[in-house]
């Protein structure tokens, strides 16, 4: 079982764990404003109380549907967004309630690769400065060092020396998600969360954007939570995979064994959608009923049970707890 679904987080004792990252019981909650005073009414609930860790050197891939609270997971995480409860652990510290500068430092280690990496990335800006401007921040560095770092960057990868002086409209989709990884490894972080980094990005590009990522998370050292809503491409990627339905993490395993046999009825649903690499092997696709439930006002007990065709009377009272049913194999579901 792992370890900090069953040790409470010690935020004054270093950890001696294989775990890069260590999530207990994060809740991350945008309040709803309503009235004429514009009170606090409510809230989303867009993270639910999830656990999970990440081993040095692992992917865990993060699936679900748009709305789950996969993004804000990793967002908060980063600390780009203020957790409402619980614990993040990062190479064996507390960074939950770390602000100023030792938040920035520890940005150091993590970094993000976003979807859209257009969006990302200054129009006016080479993109040589651009991928330069982090190291920059950090460091003492002189401009030819800095020229020297980027320019192997470009080349790890994949993209030629003149990119240097080029602008980000100038290159295609693919091109861009290389510069923005570029920019992402030029502090040698530890962790990166990738948040949907090939779902903008043509088919015939989004493998070759995915052997990269694996080929620098073996030069690096990296270790990623790898987000995404398609499961081939989740697939390809992790080593684990946590699935996540309205904020909670309802099942996670190793890859192999969540595709072979997967428990809850949602990652069932999720696995059935997958097409088939063979087109004369047809395959029963299990159509889920309804739309995913408002995160404000969730249903009671299991959050899944008004889509579920295996819902029991227990599932509307009581919320299942996320419980080890085979080893590194856990699901929260009543049937189990
Ligand atoms: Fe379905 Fe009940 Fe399991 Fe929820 S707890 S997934 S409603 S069977």
């Amino acid at each position: 079982m792992s370890k900090v679904s069953i040790h409470k987080i010690n935020e004054n004792v270093p950890s001696q764990s294989e775990n890069l990252l260590e999530i207990l019981n994060l809740k991350t909650y945008y309040p709803v404003k309503g009235g004429f005073f514009k009170r606090t009414v409510g809230n989303v609930k867009a993270v639910d109380n999830i656990s999970f860790d990440i081993k040095k050197g692992e992917t865990l891939g993060l699936v679900g549907e748009s709305g789950c609270g996969k993004s804000t997971a990793g967002r908060t995480i980063l600390r780009l967004l203020k957790p409402t409860d619980g614990h993040i652990r990062f190479d064996g510290k507390d960074i939950t309630k770390v602000s100023g500068k030792s938040l920035r430092e520890i940005r150091k280690d993590m970094q993000m690769v976003f979807q859209d990496p257009y969006a990302s990335l200054n129009p006016m800006q080479m993109i040589g400065d651009i991928i330069a401007e982090p190291i920059y921040n950090f460091s003492k560095k002189s401009k030819a060092e800095l020229k020297i770092e980027v320019m192997d960057l470009l080349d790890k990868v994949g993209l030629p020396q003149d990119a240097y002086y080029k602008y980000a409209h100038e290159f295609s989709g693919g091109q861009r998600q290389r510069i923005g990884i570029a920019r992402s490894l030029a502090l040698r972080p530890k962790l990166i969360i990738a948040d949907e980094p090939v779902s903008a990005l043509d088919v015939s590009v989004q493998s070759q954007v995915l052997n990269l990522l694996k080929d620098l998370q073996k030069e690096f050292e990296l270790t990623f939570l790898f987000i995404a809503h398609d499961l081939s491409v989740v697939k390809h990627m992790s080593d684990r995979i946590g699935v996540m339905y309205l904020g909670n993490m309802v099942e996670i395993a190793d890859k192999d064994s969540l595709y072979a046999e997967p428990l809850h009825p949602y990652t069932q649903a999720l696995i059935s959608a997958i097409p088939s690499p063979d087109p004369r092997v047809k395959k029963e696709r299990i159509i889920l009923k309804g739309d995913v439930p408002s995160p404000i006002n969730p249903p009671s007990g299991c959050p899944f049970h008004p889509r579920c065709s295996m819902a029991m009377e227990e599932c509307s009272r009581s919320k299942p707890v996320l419980k080890e049913v085979k080893p590194s194999h856990r699901v929260a579901c009543h049937l189990y």
